[in-house]
């Protein structure tokens, strides 16, 4: 048995109450044990809170690790010129490259407060992504990109739906459930017109059959509308639903291009919206109605896609624009931070989890994922008093990554005073620029 524990923070618990208090949080194990005032206990690592907050770590919802290497390589791009400079460059992953980029946005991730992500892999090597995650500590739904519609790109870019429903499933029981049920599988069909509609029935049912998650994307741009009205017969979510492909382990990012229908769909089948407010600004896509989806109970968690439609993995930034977007169509008072915050703590946990109970908040037998933050310095200043200065609206705000000192996740201290223990920051980095090196050369030779 290992313990933790966490003396004297103010806890945002994110609770269904909101409860906020002054108190000290034991963890054992993967779990929060006990959440009193001055608890008298010798655990085998204790940690002083004092004057700092803590608060379940953040959600990315929608991430791809393949591409962190890419970070500003497709600026000013729209989404179809995007997808090509993209898809292009993963095509030249080797599994040593991609093992690297994952590793340089984990690292990002659980700098800036991540304890979980919900990632969408690259065609191959998904296996260095999985051994990624697993050694860095992160709680993860991961799976290989599936993309058996695609005969006008590259043939590296090209797969049928028998192998790549056949790899994706070898993938499943390699990794589903590993590292103490930290990492999930979730079967990751890139968006509809480039999968067959075989495909998505064949993994919605190997999804539901080993409680695994399906990720993709769905209604980014306008053109994406009549391409599914002409080639599907139907919008987007209204076909996702006529083939079956809905429910809580669903998970769809933007979700921009929806009526009215649609969002009875989502409402109706519990099926999760993955909101990307900088990917959406910066490849001039649109915004997504979250404040009307919030206030149907849709469920709407928080991500940063990937760093190249960025172009960074920080859920601070994140949490500012989808804090201010909304008001020019809806109000000053629209996106309260509390709720901006839900979406990136409980909500993000909620589509991570598949519905399941048992991430997103601080109370005792939830696991423990949490992160430590200092009192904001400077940019939050002036804070004299937790209780009486609302710091959730500084968290949203005011707050940068760089607050976040310490990282928790299933009972393991991945980060403390700011330094990574689950990686070593210098190598990642060095692997990251020789990653890039070998990735630009066999691009240069393939021109
Ligand atoms: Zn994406």
């Amino acid at each position: 048995m290992t313990t933790i524990l966490i003396k004297n923070g103010y806890l945002i618990t994110m609770d269904a109450e909101d409860h906020c208090l002054y108190s000290d949080l034991l963890i054992e194990n993967d779990s929060i044990k006990q959440i009193e005032s001055n608890i008298q206990f010798q655990a085998d690592k204790t940690i002083d809170a004092e004057g700092k907050l803590v608060l379940p770590g953040f959600v990315q919802a929608h991430i791809h690790l393949c591409q962190s290497l890419f970070r500003g390589q497709a600026d000013d791009q729209n989404l179809l010129q995007w997808l090509l400079t993209i898809t292009t460059l993963e095509s030249h992953h080797t599994p040593e490259t991609l093992y690297a980029s994952a590793r340089l946005g984990l690292a990002e991730m659980i700098k800036s407060g991540a304890t979980g992500v919900i990632d969408m892999g690259t065609l191959h090597h998904q296996d260095s992504v999985f051994r990624a995650i697993e050694e860095s500590g992160m709680r993860a739904q991961a799976g290989k990109a599936m993309m058996d519609l695609t005969e006008n790109l590259p043939p590296a870019l090209q797969e049928t739906t028998e192998d790549s429903v056949r790899e994706s499933v070898d993938l499943l029981h390699r990794w589903h459930g590993k590292a103490n049920g930290r990492i999930r599988y979730g079967f990751a069909p890139r968006w509809q017109l480039w999968n067959t509609e075989g495909l998505l029935k064949e993994i919605k049912q190997e999804a539901d059959q080993h409680a695994a998650g399906i990720h993709g994307h769905a209604g980014e741009i306008q053109d994406e509308v009549p391409q599914m009205l002409r080639d599907r017969g139907f919008r987007n979510l209204k076909y996702l639903e006529h083939i079956g492909v809905v429910g809580p382990n669903v998970q769809m990012a933007h979700c921009i291009w929806l009526d009215e229908a649609e969002m009875a769909v989502l409402e109706q089948t519990g099926t999760h919206v993955l909101h990307c407010p900088c990917c959406n600004l910066k490849l001039g896509s649109g915004i997504a109605k979250v404040p009307e989806m919030l206030a149907r109970g849709i469920n709407v968690a928080l991500g940063s896609d990937g760093t190249p439609s960025n172009n960074n993995y920080d859920m601070f930034i994140e949490m500012r624009f989808a804090s201010l977007i909304h008001k020019y169509r809806l109000g000053a008072d629209a996106m309260p931070a509390s709720s901006v915050l839900r979406m990136a703590t409980s909500n993000g946990a909620k589509a991570l989890s598949l519905g399941e109970d048992g991430l997103g908040s601080l109370e005792a037998g939830k696991k423990a994922d949490l992160i430590i933050l200092d009192d904001g310095g400077l940019r939050a200043a002036p804070l004299p008093d937790f209780v009486r200065d609302d710091p959730i609206r500084r968290i949203v705000s005011a707050y940068q990554s760089t607050s976040v000192e310490t990282s928790i996740i299933d009972g393991q201290l991945v980060m403390e005073e700011g330094r990574l223990l689950t990686m070593d920051e210098e190598q990642v980095l060095a692997d990251a620029r020789q990653a890039w090196e070998t990735i630009t050369k066999k691009a240069t030779l393939s021109r």
